[in-house]
């Protein structure tokens, strides 16, 4: 199968026949064999409905029904298992991607040997003050800790090879981070490409002003995690170290003070609960760090790691 066009969707029923309708146009002008994957994140509307008779006029469209709303990530992360087409596209719903981007995209992926290719809205039509500003220090500050050059992490129109897909794991809100997925699964080849935003033509955004924090919160985790994930005690145990030894050089410093030198009560110096404080704070972080030891080596994940290929067995 040559592509699978994967569309997580939350209430967007008044979108669905008019997309499904424009890419089943691009994909038989270009004679792709083809799904087309809808999963339906716990709708309210009349999405399933939808689905359903979309799938009964085409027989290349698929639905995945979601129990409740799980989140863009949950339904991108089931979309991706079940896909199996060479080439993975996701795009949104609502319209505000471009089917007719789809050739090209698949084109970097087959010919230019991309593994990952993220749209960039250049232009974008969403409003200003709410998106346009927090995205931009938002995806700076993504280029900055992942080391990966792209000027628009979260565009939800996306170009993968299907190995990609099959090696990450989407959770949470991670969907805002996949090409650092990708790249701490090791795809390297990881490439952007200008597409057209349109503005929404139907319903509503899904994602209010909580996206702002809760992505940051998220970056840090994401980078924390895909350092130190497996050896949390590299992180806790450094720090641990030092602030503890800060701690016992003020002690030390305050003992020695007292007893040779000079007679004064002790808990009159402020630095004297710098100390206190030092020491507790670092056998903290030990204590922290043992058991994300625990934790990580009880992970069903401790010894995942993907082979590219074997020779002679
Ligand atoms: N979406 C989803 N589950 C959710 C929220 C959103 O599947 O819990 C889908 C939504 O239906 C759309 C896509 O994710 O297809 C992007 O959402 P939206 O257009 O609201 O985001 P924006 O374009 O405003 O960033
Ligand atoms: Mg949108």
């Amino acid at each position: 199968m040559d592509l699978s066009v994967i569309i997580p969707l939350f209430n967007e029923d008044e979108s669905l026949p008019e997309l499904a309708a424009w890419i089943e146009r691009v994909v038989n002008a270009n004679g792709y064999s083809y799904e087309v994957i809808m999963i339906d994140d716990g709708s309210t509307d009349n999405s399933w409905n939808v689905i359903e008779s979309l799938r009964a006029q085409n027989p290349n469209i698929r639905g995945i029904k979601f129990q409740r709303n799980y989140g863009k990530s949950a339904a991108l992360n089931e979309g991706f298992k079940a896909a199996q087409g060479d080439v993975i596209i996701t795009m949104d719903a609502d319209m505000q991607d471009s089917p007719d981007e789809i050739p090209e995209l698949r084109k970097m992926i087959i010919e230019e040997g991309y593994d990952l290719v993220s749209g960039w809205k250049k232009k974008r039509y969403d409003n200003t003050l709410t998106k346009n500003i927090p995205s931009k220090l938002f995806n700076a500050a993504a280029r900055k800790s992942s080391g990966i050059k792209l000027h628009d992490f979260n565009c939800g129109l996306k170009a993968y090879r299907k190995k990609v897909v099959k090696s990450i794991e989407v959770y949470g809100e991670m969907h805002r981070y996949i090409p650092i997925l990708a790249k701490w699964a090791g795809f390297r080849k990881i490439g952007e490409k200008v597409v057209e935003h349109r503005a929404r033509k139907f319903g509503v955004t899904k994602f209010g002003w909580e996206r702002f924090v809760n992505g940051f919160l998220d970056l840090f985790s994401i980078m924390f995690v895909g350092k130190f994930g497996k050896r949390p005690m590299h992180f806790f145990g450094l720090w641990g170290s030092i602030v503890f030894f800060l701690g016992l050089v003020i002690w030390t410093y305050l003992f020695v003070a007292k007893f040779a030198f000079l007679k004064y009560n002790m808990t009159d110096r402020p630095i004297f609960y710098v100390g206190v404080i030092s020491l507790v704070i670092g056998t903290q972080l030990f204590l922290a760090g043992f058991l994300g030891e625990l934790i990580s080596r009880n992970s069903a994940e401790r010894n995942s790691y993907l082979i590219e290929e074997k020779i002679g067995l």
